[in-house]
């Protein structure tokens, strides 16, 4: 690990202050990531501005049709909130999936989004429930922040303040875990809004998290499990590894649709 300097702000304005003018300083939130790359020396910030002593970002409450859930709330305050488990199971289920006791423990959705792992779990649900992410800054839409690989709309020294989910009238969650990281060969998440506008957002094939056009046409006109199961995606821009290939990524999508639709039926 790099020397660097350790910062902890009490409040918000001070923490985009402090990143404001130190030029290679990041947050810190979980260090589930961060850590890890500096241990490995991958990552050098100059600074660390450590968000854990910053009470308004931590939460979860119901705001009319929406939950908003604070960027440093635990992947496992998530799993085990009752007010999301009652109206947005789905993303309960998703956070009870990530990773490890230990992970999901001081892991947080904030650092998850902002670090937008293609494998990760988090924005699957943010962009499949047509999320709003709330920042330092502005409100951006889901369909606007993950812009790639690792690659988000935030800039420089800008922060995650809140996520706000709407609550769907259906939703559901499905991955194929990696067995030593859970991290997702594939996850697909189906949302049915109150609307009745359907959303599918599948994560762990590419570049990024993605919407399939497809599969949200077949569950537009029937949201069965058959109908997501029968959609066959191209092998094309799905990534291949050690892992998994393209082609078992792209039949994965399909399967994990079905078992999704089935978890939202209920
Ligand atoms: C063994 C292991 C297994 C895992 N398995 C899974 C899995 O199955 N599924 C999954 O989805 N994830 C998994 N993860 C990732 C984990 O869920 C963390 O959420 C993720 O690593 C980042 O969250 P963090 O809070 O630890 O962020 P940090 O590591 O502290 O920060 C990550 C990045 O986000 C930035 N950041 C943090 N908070 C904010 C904010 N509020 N605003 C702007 N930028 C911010 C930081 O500056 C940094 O660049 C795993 C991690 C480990 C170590």
């Amino acid at each position: 690990m790099y020397p660097f300097q350790y910062h902890r702000p009490a409040n918000l304005a001070e923490a985009t202050a402090l990143l404001g003018k130190l030029g290679e300083g990041k947050a810190l939130a979980g260090g589930q990531t961060l850590i890890a790359a500096m241990k490995l020396r991958l990552a050098q910030p100059s600074d660390l501005v450590d968000l854990g002593g910053i009470a308004e970002l931590s939460g979860i409450r119901a705001d009319g049709d929406a939950i908003v859930i604070g960027a440093l709330t635990r992947h496992a305050d998530v799993a085990a909130s009752a007010e999301v488990g009652k109206r947005i199971p789905a993303l309960a289920r998703l956070a009870g999936s990530i990773g490890d006791r230990q992970v999901r423990a001081a892991g947080t959705l904030g650092g998850s989004i902002a670090n937008n792992d293609p494998a990760a779990d988090y924005p699957a649900g943010v962009l499949g429930l047509g999320a709003t992410v709330v920042t330092s800054r502005r409100s951006i839409a889901a369909d606007d922040f993950f812009s790639g690989l690792y690659e988000t709309a935030l800039e420089p020294g800008e922060l995650i303040k809140s996520v706000s989910f709407p609550v769907p009238q259906r939703a559901g969650y499905a991955k194929f875990a990696n067995p030593a990281s859970r991290f997702a060969l594939i996850g697909v998440f189906v949302c049915q809004e109150k609307s009745g506008a359907v959303r599918v957002a599948v994560t762990g094939g590419g570049n990024g998290v993605f919407r399939s056009a497809e599969l949200e046409k077949a569950l537009a006109a029937s949201f069965t499990p058959a109908a997501a199961a029968a959609v066959k995606l191209s092998a094309d821009g799905f990534s291949g590894d050690l892992h998994a290939s393209p082609e078992y990524r792209a039949h994965l999508v399909s399967v994990m649709a079905g078992r999704a639709v089935a978890a939202a039926l209920g």
